[in-house]
């Protein structure tokens, strides 16, 4: 939901500046990511070195735009050539039956691959606020009755309880939608195996690597025949695999894809009492504060017949409880007489791993680590990287006539990180800049107010574009923000001195 952050610094001006610091490597996230390129790059060449079977390798000079976004060097066009499959179609893993894995299942489906998609808990109501920007719903064509509720209010409130509306841009037809995590799972799910996806109720262990560039995987897997819940053990054999099992993904264990920073999110469903409903309805509220998280932000979605209200952190991660309580406590009045019905956690990644790839298997959604900082937005990413992974196993094999290559899943990569590696560099500057103070986010909370962060806020987040903004208000957003800055600075010196003395 702060993915509604992401307006003030997705003008076209302070795009332009972030731009220029994604140049500079500025960041630990962008040190990160640029360290993993270099890691990316070599096992280009080394990938490259060692394929047989492919007849041919397109090699590339980078264009400037994919040298400030993407990797620097040689690129690997998919290559094209591959050893025909004869009469049998490319058969692909799809581990993991979230939105990444679920979308990930529809599009190889359609496409004449055949795909299997293991999904361990069939029912599985992942923890999780369930909002997704409205481009979601029709680029996924998602039917309108799986949106419990649509979001057209959203309330920001300072440390100090000072709170802004924002939402007064949005026209009638705009809102994001909340979704239950099982509902929407389920549904691409069975849309995909509508398309012919092998649905298997499973969980997945490890893998066997291939002996060689034809060679299969062998998976291993417990089945879970229908009405038993005691697993039997299973293998199957596929020729690529796609990781779409979570942040705690057993795939990217097995091809050593490294770790990454996460935060921990915590939250609780709390049926309030029907008029307390009612003022949820359409509206989320989003806490900020040292009392709430240290480093992000705490919330209070509409669910459909309950609220879910959580928190999360990456630098303090055992006072995650306290931060909960914390929440609750700002949130008393309008929740009160509630009683809690379900408590969860769940990991949520920091940054994308340092492999994301590796020979015939990709990584998507957080497996990979695909969730934007400072906002904790990861559903339409996950479906979104899912979909793309796809696309790109489909065009290499030719619709599933031909072997793929770790050069077809690197052509997934390159895209994404040209796509979206500016949202969610945007989104950890943001972070930075505002999450780091009570006074800096009473000045974030103050900005919230203007009506043209507003609407770049909310389009950058329902259509994840970048719609061209006016100058003359880029140049208001801009004193405006310095000004606000200014003052929070001055704020942070009174507030140190008054402790000191
Ligand atoms: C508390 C919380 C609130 C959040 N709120 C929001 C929000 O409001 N909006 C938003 O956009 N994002 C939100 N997120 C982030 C979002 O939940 C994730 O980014 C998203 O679920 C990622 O989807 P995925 O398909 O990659 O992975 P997941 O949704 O985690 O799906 C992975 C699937 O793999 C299955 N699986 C795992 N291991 C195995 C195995 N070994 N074998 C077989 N199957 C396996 C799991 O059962 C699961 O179904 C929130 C996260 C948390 C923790």
């Amino acid at each position: 939901m702060a993915s509604a952050l992401q307006g003030i610094l997705s003008t076209p001006s302070a795009r332009r500046v972030c731009e220029q610091s994604l140049e500079q490597g500025a960041g630990n996230a962008g040190n990160r990511l640029q360290s993993c390129q270099i890691s990316v790059r070599s096992s280009h060449l080394s990938s490259a070195a060692c394929l047989s079977g492919r007849s041919k390798l397109f090699l590339a000079a980078s264009t400037p735009s994919l040298t400030r976004n993407s990797r620097p060097g040689l690129r690997i066009l998919a290559a094209a050539g591959s050893k025909k499959l004869g009469n049998r179609k490319l058969r692909v893993a799809v581990i993991g039956g979230g939105p990444a894995g679920g979308c990930a299942a529809e599009t190889l489906a359609k496409n004449g691959i055949e795909t299997f998609l293991i999904e361990r808990k069939m029912d599985n109501a992942k923890p999780c606020g369930g909002a997704i920007p409205l481009c979601m719903v029709g680029e996924f064509d998602l039917p309108l009755d799986i949106i419990d509720r649509k979001v057209t209010k959203m309330k920001m409130i300072s440390p100090s309880n000072v709170a802004v509306d924002v939402g007064k841009t949005l026209n009638e037809n705009e809102y994001i939608g909340m979704v239950r995590r099982e509902v929407l799972d389920s549904y691409l799910r069975e849309r995909a195996a509508s398309f012919g996806a092998n649905l298997v109720n499973g969980l997945f262990l490890r893998m066997e690597m291939p002996s060689d560039a034809n060679a299969p995987y062998v998976l291993h897997y417990n089945l879970y025949k229908p009405g038993s819940s005691v697993g039997v053990p299973a293998t199957l054999e596929v020729d690529a695999v796609i990781g779409a099992d979570g942040a705690n993904s057993r795939v990217a264990k097995d091809i050593d894809a490294g770790d990454y920073d996460y935060a921990i999110a915590f939250q609780e469903r709390i049926k309030i009492p029907d008029d307390k409903m009612v003022y949820y309805e359409n509206l989320a509220e989003m806490y900020v504060g040292d009392d709430v998280s240290p480093d992000f932000y705490g919330w209070v979605f509409p669910k459909c017949d309950h609220v879910a209200v959580g928190t999360g952190t990456v630098i303090n991660k055992p006072a995650i409880k306290k931060y909960q309580v914390a929440t609750r406590h700002r949130a008393r009045d309008k929740i009160a007489g509630g009683k809690i019905i379900r408590v969860e956690a769940h990991p949520i990644p920091e940054h994308p791993r340092p492999r994301r790839v590796r020979d015939r298997v990709a990584l998507v959604g957080d497996a990979a680590g695909y969730v934007t900082k400072c906002s904790g937005e990861g559903i339409y990413f996950a479906a979104k990287s899912g979909r793309m992974c796809a696309e790109a196993i489909v065009e290499g094999s030719e619709k599933g006539v031909r072997m793929i290559n770790e050069a077809d899943l690197r052509s997934y990569l390159q895209k994404w990180d040209t796509k979206y590696w500016p949202t969610y560099k945007v989104l950890d500057i943001l972070q930075k800049v505002f999450y780091r103070s009570n006074p800096a986010r009473e000045a974030f909370v103050e900005l919230c107010a203007d009506e043209y962060v507003q609407k770049m806020t909310f389009d950058s987040y329902l259509y994840k574009t970048v719609v061209p903004g006016n100058p003359l208000d880029d140049i208001k957003l801009a004193v405006n923000t310095i000004g606000s800055l200014i003052r929070a600075n001055a704020l942070r010196k009174e507030a140190r001195k008054a402790v000191l003395t």
